[in-house]
């Protein structure tokens, strides 16, 4: 018997195409989708409005498949971080925060991330393979099952794809993953309520660009010059940054949106009133605007906290320089903060890194 396929891998459009090269009638697809994300009907028999033919064929050929909870941490501030157990045993990272203004999931969309950024936990664990949209959207559907047995008032309310992995380099599943969320048949988060976050991988942001979603798009600069990103973005000698800034130019002439510049605070490396100035400059004439991130040191590489003073220093140049400047809040100090950690150290256990 050939192996099922997973129902949440099909974003509505592909399962349209899908069912008419089946010969059926795409209208089915729009029915099953509501019966499944609507209804919350797992079972195609009982999908009363669909013919028994296309019932019978949705039985053969599809399955719902969700991840895993392996762990389960729960902050004092409300954050929830799972380690998430994939069908093949592969473990991903996805965390809840509560803002002010809703419920943000940060999901991860590759095991392990290929880019190798001297400061992240999660590059030090190469890429093994892409998520499909099925698992990303299986993170977020996890997330809402906690929250339901809760009874709390919302469920996700926003999604940052800024988890572990580079998601241009899993393009294709990000696009249906996109899909999933915002689909007014599927779970319907608006656009402007999900942000894509890439290291910098040009082709993609303009392929990005050009399909002109509603999304947000964050750009991880973290350096102001070539000369500091390429020590630490292996990335940046294949697109340094006059063809990011390019790219960045193309993405707001295409799609009118603001992009925001991430900025890792790195004490002694990048967080220094010259620093400032650069920065300033490189993005000057693009509207985007700059997100600082305190740094959560990793153990295995060099780089510490920029001090608060600094960073506030830091924050306020920019700002005098006319650069609309934020500080990140941070959640869930009490645990495993840095992305990648929990999984590093779940991999360590497991003895599958030194
Ligand atoms: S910061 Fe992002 S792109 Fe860079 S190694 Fe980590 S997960 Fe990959």
């Amino acid at each position: 018997m050939r192996n099922k396929l997973n129902f949440y891998d099909f974003s509505l459009p592909k399962l349209q195409i899908y069912l008419s090269d089946q010969g059926f009638k795409k209208f089915s697809a729009t029915q099953a989708f509501e019966w499944v994300y609507q209804k919350g009907e797992k079972d195609f028999n009982n999908m009363s409005n669909l013919a028994l033919k296309v019932r019978e064929f949705l039985n053969d050929t599809f399955t719902f498949q969700l991840p895993t909870i392996s762990q389960e941490h729960i902050s004092e501030d409300g954050t929830i971080k799972l380690l998430v157990e994939l069908k093949d045993g592969n473990l991903v990272e996805t965390v809840l925060m509560r803002y002010n203004y809703g419920n943000v999931v940060c999901v991860t969309t590759q095991v392990g991330c290929n880019m190798g950024c001297r400061f992240c936990a999660s590059g030090l664990l190469k890429k093994k393979r892409d998520l499909s949209a099925g698992e990303m959207l299986g993170q977020v559907l996890l997330i809402n099952e906690i929250l339901k047995n809760n009874n709390e008032a919302k469920l996700t309310t926003h999604v940052v794809l800024m988890g572990i992995g580079e998601p241009f380099d899993n393009f294709t599943n990000i696009i249906d993953f996109i899909d999933l969320l915002n689909n007014p048949k599927s779970l319907e988060i608006g656009a402007r309520h999900i942000t894509v976050s890439t290291c910098g991988l040009v082709p993609k942001i303009k392929e990005f660009a050009d399909l002109k979603l509603q999304v947000k798009l964050a750009i991880s600069l973290h350096a102001p010059t070539d000369e500091k990103r390429n020590q630490i973005m292996p990335i940046n000698k294949a697109y340094p940054l006059k063809e990011v800034i390019a790219a960045v130019k193309y993405y707001e002439h295409k799609t009118n949106k603001r992009i925001t510049y991430e900025y890792i605070m790195l004490k002694d490396f990048n967080d220094s009133l010259d620093d400032a100035r650069d920065l300033a400059r490189l993005i000057k004439g693009t509207n985007g605007f700059v997100n600082l991130i305190p740094y959560n040191p990793v153990d295995e590489h060099a780089f510490a906290r920029s001090p608060r003073d600094r960073t506030y220093a830091f924050a306020n140049a920019l700002k005098k320089m006319g650069v609309q400047t934020t500080i990140r809040k941070e959640f869930g100090n009490d645990i495993d903060a840095a992305c990648g950690q929990l999984r590093a150290k779940e991999e360590e256990k497991r003895g599958d890194i030194d």
